[in-house]
């Protein structure tokens, strides 16, 4: 090779270094037109990914030095607060200079907790409000799912369709071979639509997971969970998690909103936590309320105040839709709240 053209190689390549949390990093080459992801699985880099398409947030990293560029034309599980703050999903993102990414997980996460793929056996089906139903189902003996971390999610198989859609787990590892769903009926969808006209008990579905990087980081520091709708499914996994662990003595605040009272679910079972955990303050928020309401009457993220920020270290985890959760981001970064102790899992792009 020339030595010119040995400069326009180099020109088109650019040095990636991904730096797990655990302190591990890789070093791996770019070429042009490749996206992080496909850098990081060239080189066998352990970065966590799922959909490919920029659609389940699973492959999210942070800049820390270097210029990536990403696709916006493409689904985007990113809030645009998290790409104004150096978030990038690798499926969609291009290392225009050399570049640090950080991946906020160890190195032998996707090793620890690698998918599998298995069926689920309709045990309970219940409409626990006007809209979403509560699925309580088995997995079959040959599942490997003992490694799932709460907040995580799974991927369903809609029955009689080729379709796949992701689902959190409201349960926990220790409820396992049960797993169990809270799933928004929408007027018209592949999963809606089986679920309002033709799921029954004893129906079957193939199961694959669990993925995700939205997961209970078990620090010993003040958590704040945000959810909207069926947002509360992973924010129950992770508070189960907490009880059940060694985990009751820092405050844990989830904030449960919904627009209307009609919306809510999960009432009761939320009681019993606040009752069972001293450290649990569930704030039930509807922010248009119809008749008599004597909960918070506010949106969800607006029920966290000054006073719950007590320790600069504090953990957030947002889940609801696209608004809600650039809303809660703001909010809690103007309290105070590190944007990197905010977790954030959107159901819906934006
Ligand atoms: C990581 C992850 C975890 C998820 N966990 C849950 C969960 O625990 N519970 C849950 O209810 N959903 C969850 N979702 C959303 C779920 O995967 C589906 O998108 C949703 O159930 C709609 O599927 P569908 O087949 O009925 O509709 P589709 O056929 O996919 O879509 C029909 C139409 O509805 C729109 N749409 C899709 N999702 C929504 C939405 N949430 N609200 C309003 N409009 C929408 C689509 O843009 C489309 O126009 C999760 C999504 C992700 C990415």
């Amino acid at each position: 090779m020339s030595s010119a053209e040995a400069v326009a190689v180099e020109a088109l390549t650019s040095k990636v270094t991904f730096r797990f949390n655990d302190g591990v990093e890789y070093e791996a080459l770019s070429n042009e037109g490749e996206s992080l992801l496909d850098v990081a699985r060239g080189n066998e880099v352990p970065v966590i990914h799922q959909c490919l398409t920029g659609s389940c947030a699973s492959c999210i990293c942070k800049v820390d030095t270097g210029e990536v560029s990403m696709e916006t034309e493409r689904l985007m599980s990113l809030l645009p607060s998290e790409a104004k703050e150096g978030f990038r999903l690798t499926c969609t993102a291009y290392a225009d200079t050399d570049c640090v990414v950080d991946l906020d997980y160890p190195s032998t996460f996707s090793e620890d907790h690698e998918a599998s793929q298995s069926v689920i056996t309709i045990n309970e089906f219940e409409w626990v409000n006007h809209n979403t139903v509560r699925i309580v189902a088995d997995l079959a003996d040959d599942a490997e799912m003992e490694s799932f971390e709460a907040g995580q999610y799974v991927q369903l198989k809609v029955p009689g369709t080729e379709e796949w859609r992701s689902y959190s787990m409201s349960s926990t590892v220790r409820d396992l071979p049960e797993v169990t769903f809270y799933i928004r009926v929408l007027e018209d969808g592949v999963m809606s639509n089986y679920l309002r006209d033709r799921a029954a008990v004893g129906d079957e579905l193939e199961i694959d997971g669990p993925y995700g990087v939205f997961y209970l980081r078990e620090e010993k520091v003040p958590q704040i969970m945000i959810a909207g709708g069926t947002g509360l499914a992973p924010m129950m996994s992770m508070v189960d998690t907490l009880r059940l662990g060694n985990f009751r003595r820092k405050p844990v605040i989830l904030a449960f909103g919904c627009s209307f009272e009609k919306d809510l679910f999960a009432q009761e079972d939320l009681e019993l936590r606040e009752g069972w955990m001293r450290n649990l303050d569930v704030r039930t928020c509807v922010s248009r309320p119809e008749g008599e309401w004597g909960g918070h009457n506010c949106r969800a993220q607006f029920s966290i105040t000054q006073d719950d920020i007590t320790d600069p270290e504090t953990i957030a985890y947002l889940c609801g839709p696209p608004a809600m959760n650039e809303s809660a981001r703001d909010h809690l970064e103007s309290l105070g709240v590190k944007g990197e102790n905010i977790h954030v899992e959107l159901f819906e792009t934006v």
